[in-house]
């Protein structure tokens, strides 16, 4: 982390968990905890048919809430989307973009990335954009220039202007879900890899802005130290999101000076 220049935030994602009736349940107990001085942003990124509830019920809470996905499109005949204008509409703040289950299960390009990427910003939202290796690219020892290629991907045609709202998510694909957590050295050195690439494409002032998170089974025993790396902004979590302890916890782990 580096609060000089750049936010930290802490985001949860719930992929497809918790019925309304659960959100409410979370949000009761979490929210007696949000008690102390924060250093860190807080978000919760939600089903689409939670959202509004939970704008309501964290609105006095300092947590924003975020969509797990959006359409590239900002209306027209795409049944079953749901538009980045929508989203901005009813007071979502960020929107996770090309997170691994979504380029796995529902052919996410990194075309399409960058088109979603474009429209959440045309929006007002900001796109929590996922890169990130899998266990084969690893061991082949391609991780770096991936994770090039999908970050310039992304970037295409997006202005130094409104790169300062993206947020950067490096999450190995080998580590979402499966309780393998890369060391913190390994997660510095991708995420401090994104930032000489944003670097070189528009300059060390927006490079050093810009929130960088790494994602992949973090919780409260290893947020510490992945969160004490210097290029490492904050997390996307996912597991440990679920539970209001476990995730207070990993925001108190963000506050370390
Ligand atoms: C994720 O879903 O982005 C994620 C990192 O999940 P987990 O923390 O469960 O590995």
């Amino acid at each position: 982390m580096n609060r000089r220049y750049r936010k930290t935030i802490i985001a949860g994602n719930w992929k497809m968990n918790k019925t309304l009736t659960e959100t409410k349940a979370f949000a009761e107990e979490f929210k007696p905890l949000l008690n102390r001085p924060r250093w860190c942003d807080v978000v919760l990124c939600v089903p689409f048919v939670n959202l509004q509830a939970a704008i309501r019920l964290f609105k006095d809470s300092k947590v924003s809430i975020a969509a797990e996905n959006c359409h590239y499109e900002s209306s027209g005949a795409y049944t079953g989307e749901v538009s980045a204008e929508m989203l901005k509409d009813i007071g979502v703040k960020y929107v996770i973009i090309g997170h691994s289950e979504r380029r796995q299960y529902y052919n996410e390009t990194d075309f399409t990335v960058n088109k979603k990427v474009r429209a959440a910003l045309d929006a007002g939202l900001r796109p929590i954009i996922c890169v990130g290796e899998s266990l084969e690219q690893r061991e082949l020892g391609v991780t770096m220039e991936l994770i090039a290629y999908q970050v310039k991907c992304a970037l295409s045609g997006v202005s130094a202007e409104k790169v300062r709202h993206v947020v950067f998510a490096y999450e190995p694909i080998w580590a979402i879900g499966t309780g393998k957590t890369a060391t913190s050295q390994e997660a510095q050195d991708v995420c401090e890899f994104i930032r000489s690439i944003i670097r070189k494409l528009y300059g060390a002032r927006v490079a050093r802005a810009v929130t960088i998170q790494y994602g992949g089974s973090m919780n409260p025993k290893n947020a510490f130290e992945l969160l004490g790396q210097p290029d490492v902004d904050g997390g996307l979590i996912g597991g440990a999101s679920l539970k209001p302890d476990q995730f207070m916890e990993i925001i108190n782990a963000a506050n370390q000076d």
